[in-house]
């Protein structure tokens, strides 16, 4: 379970069959995957977990930006302002980050069965086990 959650999550990569990309483009997420045909669709509202782990990575990094700050001074130092810029830099942050929490966020809900492969059955690696 947490090796499909660092090869599939922290790689983007489809978490039924780990051969190709998840994405389609940088955020978009296909229907089905085109190698394995697990339905990466699992109803209204599960995008909203990856929005929420999306904005925890902004939320980490202007917490941890503003530690740094606060302790050494490099945004000030730099003659820019610190609470603009580490605003600014977290929006960025939580932009990039909303890719790998996507794929961190399915691969979850894969390993708790919560995707389906075409045949109907439930995405938890243990019981595709035992109906192969
Ligand atoms: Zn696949």
């Amino acid at each position: 379970m947490l090796r499909t959650l660092i090869q599939t999550g922290l790689l983007g990569r489809c978490p039924g069959c780990a051969q190709r990309s998840m994405f389609e483009g940088f955020y978009d997420i296909p229907i089905t995957c085109t190698n394995c045909e697990l339905q990466y669709q699992v109803g209204d509202g599960a995008w909203l977990g990856a929005v929420a782990i999306g904005y925890g990575f902004g939320a980490i990094f202007a917490i941890l930006a503003a530690v740094v700050e606060m302790t050494w001074s490099p945004i000030r130092n730099a003659g820019l302002d610190p609470l603009w810029t580490i605003a600014v830099a977290s929006l960025v942050v939580t932009a990039v980050g909303y890719r790998l929490a996507k794929s961190l966020w399915f691969s979850l809900l894969y390993t708790f069965g919560l995707m389906r492969w075409p045949d109907g059955t439930a995405s938890s690696p243990a019981e595709r086990a035992t109906t192969l």
